[in-house]
């Protein structure tokens, strides 16, 4: 299905942009990784935000999530890997899935994790962030899975259940990957696994592998006062886009791109 605007990000600042959407009578579909994953969920008390003190994290994110369907956006579970422009739509994976949008809404969060030597030299020769997607290519055979998640365990029984020999890092500190032309080994924390490919399951990916070509300063996304990006059509909101990082304004800047959003999709109706 072809929706108006996909946000990618559950938190407050995705969900503040998907109630903003509906507000403006756009479609919205929100993908995220699990909300029980998700840093405000071990939050265990939240006492700055306004009007709600006294919350844990996990209470209000249940809130903003049932305000976000409450107001009509779809909520889906999933891990975003890329997104692709074609004419006037973005296309954005999700796991081996893909939807399509007008307009994005990126609001991932900060994305903490330094990238491991080895994996950018092996991205796509030996090195995936994806099982679901990838994982058939390396049927039968010797592979790593770096997780740092609940979900990644249920990829990595993913691989096993098609005949995969699976070598499993449970968050891991330090690891490298090393090979060829293509990757041959993973060390992890000192333990050293041969594998054909290193399935690197971190939860959040960092925006320019998303959206190559996205202009970040500092690690985080660039916007304007619209919480428009340099791409056309992708907005960013919450601590993706930097200091503070807090709910409130998260929140705030939910708001304005869900707004800058809609606005965008609206453009484009008229033009076509
Ligand atoms: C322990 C703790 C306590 C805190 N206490 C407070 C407090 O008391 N007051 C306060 O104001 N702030 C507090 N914060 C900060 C606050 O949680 C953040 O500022 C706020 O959650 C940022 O919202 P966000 O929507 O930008 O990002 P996040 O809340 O990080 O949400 C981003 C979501 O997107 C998901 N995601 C990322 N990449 C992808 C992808 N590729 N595909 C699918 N999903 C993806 C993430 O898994 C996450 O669920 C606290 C943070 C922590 C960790």
């Amino acid at each position: 299905m072809a929706y108006d605007v996909i946000v990618i990000g559950g938190g407050p600042a995705g969900l503040s942009a998907a109630v903003n959407v509906r507000a403006r009578g756009r479609s919205v579909l929100v993908v995220s990784n699990p909300m029980e994953e998700s840093p405000l969920w071990k939050a265990e008390l939240v006492d700055n935000y306004l009007g709600l003190p006294g919350l844990s994290g996990a209470e209000l994110l249940e809130r903003f999530r049932a305000h976000a369907e409450q107001a009509g956006a779809e909520v889906r579970v999933g891990r975003v890997l890329n997104a692709l422009a074609m004419g006037d739509d973005w296309f954005v994976s999700i796991g081996s899935d893909v939807e399509s949008a007008k307009a994005i809404v990126l609001a991932g969060g900060v994305t903490r994790a330094k990238k491991f030597p080895g994996e950018a030299e092996f991205l796509g020769k030996g090195v995936s962030y994806c099982a679901t997607c990838d994982g058939m290519l390396y049927r039968g055979r010797s592979v790593a899975v770096v997780g740092y998640s609940d979900s990644a365990k249920k990829e990595a029984e993913f691989l096993s259940s098609i005949g995969c020999t699976v070598r499993y890092f449970d968050r891991p500190k330090k690891c490298e990957i090393q090979g060829g032309d293509k990757a041959e080994r993973v060390i992890c924390d000192g333990q050293e696994a041969e594998a054909d490919c290193v399935f690197l399951l971190r939860p959040a990916i960092a925006p320019t592998d998303m959206f190559p070509g996205i202009a970040v300063e500092n690690g985080y996304v660039q916007v304007d006062r619209n919480m428009a990006t340099n791409l056309p059509g992708v907005f960013a909101a919450g601590d993706c886009t930097g200091l503070p990082l807090q709910i409130a304004n998260a929140v705030g800047d939910g708001l304005i791109a869900g707004q800058s959003a809609a606005k965008y999709v609206a453009v484009l109706a008229k033009k076509q």
